[in-house]
């Protein structure tokens, strides 16, 4: 059974403005274009919600109902920036992911846990992490499949953690509207609306002859089959940019080549069993080196194939040092083992085939 969890980070795009102005923390703020055109709300943060104010609807339309609304222009740029500091922070906790936004995608907590028991700890350090290197903050929804997960991840915004048990999913859907529903467009809830079925659960209850009345052929049994819970989509991973890393800095600066190789084979253990963990391999070991005068060194080499093998981490990483070593030598305050280029080893094994 899969351990799944939905990340929607709160309101991001205002979010991030907040940030990098604090003094519009406390004021109705929206993210979009010109009210005084034909600009649309693209984030507005709580403040502005509160006056009705949603993504989508028109600037004019949020300047009406808040006339004290501060508008601001998106900024790109910086949000792809926030959100790669987010999705790395994330990477740390959950290596297996899949991204479907700069502030949203799915976590497979199945990589790290093995009983559904200890999904919100989980859930909850994954907030931590984004917390502690952003600032920002999300919500999840934890259950078994995409779908559950997608709709309870809305249910406790801002920062809240839904956990949908298994078993308990259909129940779980059923008194909620059938717009709540990744894949109810607003031709389908028509559809739905004029044959008296409004909530997820009526939809679910649906005979396959009803059904085929209402929204025949292949969508309406996969609608069908969603309002019950039941979602077979796996997730599309998303590693590419991820790495994983281990550092340490040594209470007392080391030279002595032995004692520096032995830290990092320790250091590639750790990192090796993260990636079996997370049944995922790398391609690109990477050695960083930190001298005494706090300069960063560091010293990579990517491989022709993938592979999560901790010994072979090790040597590699082993090498690598040796290579830094030499180009410049020093006594090191600092060194660190890392991995990038990390790819589904299942995956692989079966394209291998
Ligand atoms: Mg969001």
């Amino acid at each position: 059974m899969p351990i799944l969890a939905h990340l929607d980070l709160d309101a991001f795009y205002a979010a991030v403005e907040e940030l990098e102005n604090p003094t519009l923390r406390s004021r109705p703020l929206v993210v979009g274009g010109d009210p005084h055109g034909r600009g649309v709300v693209a984030t507005a943060n709580y403040v502005a919600r509160r006056f009705g104010i949603r993504s989508a609807m028109s600037s004019a339309e949020a300047l009406r109902r808040c006339p004290d609304v501060v508008f601001v222009r998106p900024r790109h740029m910086l949000y792809r920036q926030y959100s790669q500091e987010v999705w790395a922070a994330i990477g740390e906790v959950v290596p297996r992911f899949e991204r479907t936004g700069l502030d949203e995608g799915y976590l497979d907590l199945g990589s790290v846990i093995d009983e559904f028991t200890r999904a919100r700890t989980i859930a909850e350090a994954v907030q931590t992490a984004v917390r502690a290197r952003t600032s920002l903050t999300c919500a999840l929804g934890v259950s078994t499949s995409k779908v559950v997960c997608k709709v309870a991840s809305e249910r406790r915004k801002p920062g809240g953690i839904t956990v949908v048990r298994p078993g308990t999913e259909a129940r779980f859907l059923a008194p909620l509207p059938v717009r709540a529903l990744p894949g109810v467009g607003p031709k389908a809830e028509e559809r739905l609306a004029a044959a008296g079925i409004a909530t997820v659960g009526s939809l679910a209850a649906l005979t396959d002859l009803e059904l085929r009345a209402v929204l025949p052929g292949q969508v309406g049994r996969l609608l069908r089959d969603r309002a019950l819970g039941i979602d077979p989509r796996d997730l599309e991973l998303d590693t590419e940019r991820v790495s994983i890393s281990v550092e340490e800095t040594f209470e007392r600066n080391l030279s002595d080549r032995a004692a520096l190789h032995a830290e990092v084979r320790r250091m590639a253990d750790e990192v090796g069993g993260h990636l079996v963990r997370s049944k995922l391999s790398a391609r690109t070991v990477t050695a960083k080196l930190r001298y005494a005068d706090f300069s960063i060194r560091s010293r990579s080499t990517t491989l022709a194939a993938p592979i999560d093998d901790a010994t072979q981490i090790g040597d590699l990483a082993c090498g690598l040092l040796d290579r830094g070593l030499r180009d410049r030598p020093g006594s090191l305050r600092l060194v660190g083992v890392g991995v990038s280029g990390l790819s589904d080893f299942q995956q692989l094994s079966l394209e291998d085939v």
